[in-house]
């Protein structure tokens, strides 16, 4: 018999990489706070959050209560016709915590699903009002919103490999990428190439997608809140939906609540995932206003056309409620705060390897920017000996820990970027 890790090599795919001819997998056993314990019998620190998501650490004992209470009551229901107090619980809170405006919930199952759902109440939202020439979709480049296929046709075409798929792929219009930093004085140069886009093809734009203030996988770049200002403008004066994916900035990442409010305004859309049940399990939500919701279901067909399976999963609204509870202590804005203070002293550092490009910091995301491609299983064997869990990927080494996470732990996180890079 195979051992796990490798019958795991021979038969299991995983993100990002060849199935021939893997990237190196390290086995997890355990997790606790904000460490994971590896087969090997190692801890190693986690400087991932497992992909944004486990904001408040592994194992937590509330997010475990209600998964269990929850359990012991009932597992799952079709959400056609029924409804349960996890799903009205969690949308209640998600309500009075999102930016105004937005009213109504669809819960969806992954971040990727919630941006299909965004897009398709977009198209939908025009159809019904008689301009089904408005179906094309804007988006920057550099931008990351998800694997499905219309997610990948609004991330960037180079990073998102279209030419690939260019031939199912719907044709979307794509700006160049906000260059004035987080911090910077903004340049009004920076929205000029979107506002032509918008003079030029609004008649047949249906929204504008983007990810607030930082672009996540499509490059780790923070750019300046006024860019989002007068990205929300555009779409007033032209008649475009916005719609914010902060599958990945939402609840507290960048040291506000949702991204959005770095600018002060509201979308028509919304897209959240990823932290949004803590880290526990899959489940994300598309939010939009009460106009959005009233244009898409006017006139015929009157209904939207989606319904996952396992859509509403009470396990896992219960475990996301629980969640929200936590997230409404407040406790996060301190910890944050906190993250970002000891990233901003102990990061910089960086910017004296020759190695390195450049250093991004904001909230709780740590940037750091190489100047050639990592090899990403050997700098990963160094970070495992040094009891760190980290993936960078391309030419960026970064961290979003958790956010209960120690000052000794965040200390061993950057402490191990800096030699590794050495
Ligand atoms: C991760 C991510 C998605 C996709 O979410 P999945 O749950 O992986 O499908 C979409 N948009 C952004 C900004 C993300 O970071």
């Amino acid at each position: 018999m195979l051992n796990s890790i490798d019958f795991d090599k021979q038969h299991i795919w995983h993100p990002y990489t060849s199935a021939v001819n893997p990237l190196p997998c390290y086995e997890v056993t355990g997790a606790q706070g904000a460490e994971l314990t590896l087969a090997s019998g190692e801890t190693v620190v986690d400087g991932m959050s497992s992909w944004w998501a486990a904001i408040h650490g592994y194992n937590h004992p509330e997010l475990n209560a209600a998964a269990h209470q929850q359990i012991d009551a009932f597992s799952h229901v079709m959400f056609g016709g029924l409804t349960h107090a996890p799903a009205v619980s969690l949308c209640r809170r998600l309500l009075e915590m999102v930016p105004a405006g937005l009213q109504r919930v669809f819960l969806a199952d992954s971040g990727s699903v919630s941006v299909e759902v965004a897009i398709k109440m977009a198209i939908q939202y025009w159809a019904c009002q008689g301009r089904s020439e408005k179906h094309r979709i804007v988006s920057p480049r550099n931008g990351y919103h998800g694997d499905t296929f219309a997610a990948m046709s609004v991330c960037d075409p180079v990073n998102g490999m279209h030419s690939l798929f260019s031939s199912v792929l719907s044709k979307q219009i794509f700006a160049p990428a906000p260059q004035t930093r987080f911090g910077q004085t903004f340049s009004e140069d920076d929205i000029l190439p979107l506002q032509e886009l918008f003079e030029q093809h609004h008649h047949e734009m249906a929204a504008l997608i983007l990810e607030p203030i930082v672009q996540g996988a499509g490059g780790m770049r923070m750019y300046h809140p006024e860019y989002l200002r007068r990205c929300r403008q555009l779409c007033d004066t032209y008649d475009v939906l916005l719609i914010c994916d902060e599958i990945a900035t939402g609840f507290g990442r960048t040291g506000k609540l949702f991204a959005c409010e770095h600018a002060d305004i509201s979308p028509d859309i919304l897209c959240l995932g990823k932290a949004l049940t803590g880290g526990y399990m899959t489940l994300a939500a598309t939010l939009c206003t009460e106009d959005v919701a009233q244009g898409v279901c006017q006139g015929e067909p009157g209904v939207f056309m989606h319904g996952p399976t396992y859509m509403g999963n009470p396990l896992a609204c219960a475990v996301a409620g629980a969640s929200l509870a936590i997230i409404q202590t407040g406790a996060w804005q301190q910890q944050v705060a906190r993250i970002e203070r000891q990233l901003q002293a102990t990061l910089p550092a960086c910017l004296n390897l020759p190695a390195v490009a450049d250093v991004r910091i904001l909230g709780a995301i740590g940037v750091v920017e190489t100047r050639q491609p990592v090899d990403v299983a050997r700098i990963q064997k160094h970070f495992i000996k040094a009891g760190v869990w980290i993936r960078p990927f391309g030419k960026l080494v970064y961290i979003m820990p958790p956010y209960i996470i120690s000052e000794a732990q965040l200390q061993q996180l950057t402490d191990a970027i800096y030699r590794a890079l050495s």
